[in-house]
């Protein structure tokens, strides 16, 4: 798997969200996608989703330009995406949830696997299984949102602010979860974090975005010892 995105720009109106990016993630990858708020990191996820249509630029997925693809074909191709805020289905239970996320899939026994795979990694999903989500605590939702989004079984997972509102003790297991899939299953991840000591100590690589273009990039230890990006980011 590799995913290489060319020249992205995206404008909303007149305001240019994102300003020809070009970046990659790698096979096995997690890639931190770091900037302040307004950066144009969500756009950016939407875009390689099919949510959105770029004004120009290309998204090439396993050396194919998906960037015309409709939303769930994109899905279809191995691109999972669990947007910012988390979105769960409310009024379905968690067992209903998950399965939603294998609409595309074919095959009870494969299924099956994906949902034992997923309480496996989420124990408290399985504990809850039975639960309306709209009634799970926000750092549970977030791993219901994730575990959805595997249930898919991607080849590459996008996730948008994992942390947001959620306690930092789940946050912390969370972020545990994150790196194991991503050792155990090989699965590239793109993570767009504002906790940038977090995204940095568990990505390979990173970014920064800011005003919608690419204003610093490196292997993420070597960002975590950069003093702008201490003194912008990780609190001095
Ligand atoms: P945050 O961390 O706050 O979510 P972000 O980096 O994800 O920020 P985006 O949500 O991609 O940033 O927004 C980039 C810019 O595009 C912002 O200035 C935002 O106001 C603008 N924008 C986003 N969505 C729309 C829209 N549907 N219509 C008009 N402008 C938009």
């Amino acid at each position: 798997m590799s995913i290489s995105i060319e020249n992205l720009t995206k404008i909303y109106g007149t305001q240019k969200a994102v300003d020809h990016i070009s970046f990659e993630v790698k096979k096995g990858e997690i890639v931190g996608f770091l900037g302040p708020n307004g950066a144009g990191k969500t756009t950016t996820l939407r875009t390689i989703s099919g949510m959105l249509r770029p004004k120009s630029g290309e998204v090439y997925f396993e050396g194919e330009s998906i960037t015309k693809l409709a939303p769930h074909k994109v899905v279809g191709r191995g691109i999972s995406h669990v947007p910012e805020g988390r979105m769960v289905f409310a009024n379905l239970t968690v067992w209903e949830n998950l399965r939603m996320g294998a609409y595309l899939r074919h095959g009870l026994a494969a299924i099956e696997h994906e949902l034992e795979f997923v309480y496996s990694i989420f124990p408290r999903l399985k504990e809850r299984a039975k639960q309306m989500a709209g009634t799970l605590s926000g750092g549970e939702q977030q791993m219901l949102a994730i575990g959805r989004a595997l249930m898919a079984k991607p080849k590459f997972l996008m996730l948008d602010e994992p942390s947001l509102g959620i306690a930092p003790l789940l946050v912390r297991s969370i972020f545990e979860t994150i790196v194991e899939i991503n050792r155990t299953q090989k699965l590239a991840i793109l993570l767009v974090e504002q906790n940038a000591n977090l995204a940095l100590e568990i990505s390979h690589y990173g970014y920064v975005l800011e005003s919608g273009s690419i204003t610093m990039r490196d292997d993420s230890s070597k960002l975590r010892n950069n003093p702008e990006i201490r003194k912008a980011y990780l609190g001095g």
